[in-house]
């Protein structure tokens, strides 16, 4: 199926279609779709995903905020069509018996947004594939002490396995995007032993001044004496001068654990 280009794509929506039948086989591969499967597809545009993904799942929901493209998604079989902004969906009430499997080409504007709000209903979703622009694709998969590392590579490290997979060329898009896309596969890690929010307040504290020590942003944010801290510090062996960039995710699961006997937050 040639991909259908609306009147006007809407840049502030995000709008670049994947018109790349070569791609597109090679994206359904990469989600590798099972016969049983509940798929919801984020940002689905004129089905140029959902057209060779939703034949061979279960059942697919197409979820789009642009009401334009509406008539595009509405003669699949085997498809539910969701008129929503995908922010405001609650994946968990979607399906009763089961969870879901997450796909789609983010739109680029909110693309990290939608992997936290993912991310914090992971217990509905059993995995995620999910395209972004290289650049986000970098933050998300950055080590440690890496210029791209921050708040959403450590978030998305400490609950989430993450596989790279391939690039995709701005040709293969109309209209063509500025810079490459990647896709990424998600799995959810079994560990992980703090709840979203309060690794997230505290990610939010640690990294609140990049460029000041993290010893500096959390006696500023969290109502913890110097000694305390120092104390934690010393017995996870961080060196007082660290930064929020130089801790792994478990590095930070440690330090809440720690913190947490100290402050409530
Ligand atoms: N899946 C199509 C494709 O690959 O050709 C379109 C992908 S395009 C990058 C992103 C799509 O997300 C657009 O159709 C856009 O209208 C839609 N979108 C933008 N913001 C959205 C939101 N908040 N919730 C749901 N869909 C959204």
């Amino acid at each position: 199926m040639k991909t259908p280009i609306p009147p006007g794509p809407k840049r502030r929506l995000g709008q670049n279609f994947l018109c790349d039948q070569n791609i597109l086989r090679k994206i359904v591969e990469f989600i590798r779709p099972a016969p049983g499967d509940f798929i919801v597809e984020i940002g689905a545009g004129t089905g140029a995903l959902t057209a060779p993904l939703a034949p061979q799942v279960a059942h697919l929901i197409a979820v789009e905020l642009d009401a334009d493209l509406l008539p595009y998604l509405q003669n699949f079989q085997n498809v539910t069509l969701l008129h929503s902004d995908i922010r405001k969906v609650d994946l968990c009430g979607i399906r009763q018996d089961g969870k879901i499997r997450v796909t789609g080409n983010l739109p680029y504007y909110i693309s990290s947004n939608i992997l936290t709000s993912l991310i914090l209903q992971r217990k509905c979703i059993q995995d995620m594939t999910l395209m972004f622009q290289e650049e986000v694709a970098h933050r998300i998969m950055a080590p440690p002490s890496d210029p791209d590392y921050g708040y959403l590579s450590v978030i998305t490290q400490y609950y989430c396995n993450i596989q790279k997979g391939f690039r995709i060329n701005r040709n293969c898009f109309v209209p063509k995007p500025e810079i490459e896309s990647r896709i990424l596969r998600f799995e959810f890690r079994a560990e992980p032993v703090i709840e979203f929010e309060e690794f997230a307040s505290l990610l939010e504290k640690a990294f609140s001044q990049r460029r000041k020590k993290l010893r500096n942003n959390l006696l500023r944010t969290l109502p913890i004496p110097p000694q305390s801290l120092d104390r934690i510090f010393d017995e996870l062996q961080l060196k007082p001068d660290v930064r929020a960039e130089n801790l792994s995710a478990d590095q930070y699961e440690k330090l809440i654990l720690q913190i947490r006997q100290n402050v409530s937050y």
